[in-house]
């Protein structure tokens, strides 16, 4: 029966029908072999009843079973012809008792075929698998030798019971090849799956798949190739299982390569991932350093306040916010007095106390908008934005008492502690120094006043 060409592009198909072939072949092999073991037991019964004799039927029987052999005839016609002889058997006349040889013998003579052709034919036919081997040998040996009457149906039983053998050898084969077909089945499924995955993790370079496209095809090919060349079921299982096998090497060599080519990307991403979060986590660090640098430069270690430096950078701020938008702004100098004479008496650490507690003072009385700097030595400046003159003269005042007030002490002993303090407006014309210096110049004269006093300009 020809073979419907298969697609190239379909080797599982191609697979299959030559499976189904296979499996075909070993039913109708079965079923032939089946119906000649059954025959061969009916002739077995019918022999051991009559002590078959010889008779003419029976030899031209045996001559059609040889024909039939030589047309190489499938096993169904064979099996009928076996059911001939087994009909011959039956009809075989019971042996003439007293008589000097039998028909048999006379058939033999005659050079005519024999039950014993009939059962070297059959075992010829039995394409026996290996373990019946040694079996079929002796029984071929025995029969080659002169075979008595009554030793012929233990020899048809021997027949016999080999058919039966390989018939059930046959369904295992069938059953092999069946389990094969699902197991080959399984794998390419899987192999889909694995592949489908690989496509799915968009890793798979186009290269790659390309070459694992070509050998898979390549080995395809050659499994086909084996496949048509297979002439028994054997040989064809061997192909397809090493066709099968360099497949899957091929995509397990694809998946590695691609699976290490995922780790490795999945490696980078991890490490790049890894040093974002050192540079964001150094980048904070830095920052934070940075931040507290500034804040050393901007502030005064000692008072907490801001210093100098921050003072130059607020003013000039609030100078262009006053020019732009004409906002009052007033400045007020503060010094210590006497303060020499306080460190002179509890001594420096004691002066630098007194600071600190002034400094507290003079933070907690102005407002959250004001801006209050350590401008050097027992000195301090105040930014006050929206504030006129006499406003500022207000909180002047109001810095003074609250210093005036302050309870510090050496001791357990009160130490009075006072501040002068000068001020001035912004005015048209005016830059942070000029009105520092008019502001300096008010506090020179509550210097001169007696101190303790507030002065604006
Ligand atoms: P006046 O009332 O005229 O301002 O007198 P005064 O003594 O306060 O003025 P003077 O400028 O003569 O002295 C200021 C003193 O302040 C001199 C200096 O030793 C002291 N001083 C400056 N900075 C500090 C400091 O950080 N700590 C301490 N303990 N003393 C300081
Ligand atoms: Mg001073
Ligand atoms: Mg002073």
């Amino acid at each position: 029966m020809p073979q419907a060409r298969p697609r190239p592009e379909d080797p599982v198909d191609h697979w299959k029908t030559r499976y189904l072939h296979s499996l075909n072949e070993i039913e109708q092999k079965e079923r032939g072999w089946s119906e000649v073991e059954r025959l061969l037991r009916r002739a077995l019964g019918r022999m051991a009843l009559a002590a078959v004799e010889a008779h003419p039927d029976l030899a031209s029987e045996l001559e059609r079973l040889r024909e039939a052999d030589r047309e190489n005839a499938e096993s169904p016609r064979f099996a009928a012809i076996a059911s001939d002889l087994a009909d011959a058997a039956l009809h075989a006349p019971a042996p003439r008792k007293g008589q000097g040889g039998t028909a048999m013998d006379a058939l033999r003579a005659a050079g005519a075929v024999t039950p014993e052709d009939v059962l070297v034919e059959i075992l010829h036919r039995l394409e026996p698998r290996e373990a019946e081997g040694d079996t079929v040998a002796e029984l071929l040996d025995r029969l080659g030798r002169p075979v008595l009457p009554v030793e012929l149906p233990a020899l048809v039983g021997a027949v016999a019971d080999l058919v039966g053998r390989v018939r059930r050898g046959l369904e295992e084969e069938k059953r092999g090849l069946e389990s094969l077909l699902s197991d080959v089945s399984e794998r390419l499924a899987e192999l889909g799956d694995n592949l489908s995955r690989s496509r799915l993790d968009r890793q798979a370079s186009q290269a790659g798949r390309d070459t694992l496209h070509e050998q898979v095809k390549q080995e395809v090919a050659g499994m086909r190739a084996s496949v048509e060349r297979a002439r028994d079921v054997d040989a064809l299982k061997e192909a397809v299982r090493s066709g099968l096998a360099a497949v899957e090497t091929h995509v397990g060599e694809h998946l590695r390569v691609e699976g290490q080519r995922h780790a490795e990307a999945e490696d980078e991403a991890r490490a790049t991932s890894e040093r974002l979060v050192r540079l964001v986590a150094e980048t904070g660090r830095l920052r934070e350093r940075l931040h507290r640098a500034r804040q050393r430069a901007v502030r005064d270690p000692l008072t907490g306040l801001y210093n100098r430096l921050a003072y130059e950078e607020r003013a000039a701020q609030a100078f262009a916010h006053w020019r732009r938008y004409g906002d009052p702004l007033s400045l007020l100098v503060l010094d210590v007095d006497h303060f020499k004479a306080l460190n002179d008496r509890y001594g420096h650490a004691a002066g630098d106390r007194a600071l600190k507690a002034i400094s507290d003072v003079l933070a907690g009385a102005l407002r959250e908008s004001d801006f209050l700097a350590r401008h050097g030595g027992e000195e301090f400046v105040a930014l006050l934005p929206k504030t006129g003159r006499d406003a500022a003269a207000n909180v002047a005042e109001k810095l003074r008492q609250a210093v005036e007030a302050l309870q510090f002490q050496y001791r357990d002993q009160r130490v009075a502690v006072t501040v002068s303090c000068g001020g001035a407006e912004f005015r048209p014309g005016d830059t942070p120094a000029s009105v520092f210096e008019r502001a300096d110049g008010a506090l020179y004269r509550a210097k001169q006043a007696g101190r303790n006093r507030a002065e604006l300009d």
